[in-house]
């Protein structure tokens, strides 16, 4: 399934869409659930890594899952100044964050799976 990701026109947040093209369920940014919850989104937006990054923030479990769901939530302490992987690294860099392994791990896990989501949204 090809992953979308749409603007909601109440709370101006960016959610998955789902099959039927409504955004998912979602909360506002002051934590209520937004009444723009499957309902049609604003616009389509152009999926980037840190879109598709984002909306993994709430991956949990072991491997990959653990690597990129915990990727997902530290990258939110970096702002939205950054769109590729290169660009994170660099936020995180610059913030003071020490390269180790084990970032350097979740970052390419990352950049694996995104490259995986974009061939896949390129052959439909
Ligand atoms: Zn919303």
């Amino acid at each position: 399934m090809t992953m979308k990701i749409g603007l909601c026109g109440v709370c101006e947040g960016e959610h998955r869409t789902l099959q039927d093209g409504t955004l998912r369920k979602h909360n506002t940014p002051d934590g209520a659930p937004c009444p723009g919850s499957r309902r049609n989104p604003a616009a389509i937006l152009p999926l980037t890594f840190r879109r598709w990054l984002t909306t993994q923030a709430n991956r949990h479990g072991h491997g990959r899952d653990l690597y990129i769901g915990r990727l997902a939530r530290a990258a939110q302490l970096y702002g939205d100044d950054w769109t590729t992987t290169e660009d994170l690294a660099d936020a995180m860099g610059a913030a003071g964050v020490n390269p180790n392994a084990a970032l350097v791990r979740y970052l390419t896990e990352a950049a694996d799976e995104y490259k995986t989501v974009l061939e896949s949204a390129r052959q439909t």
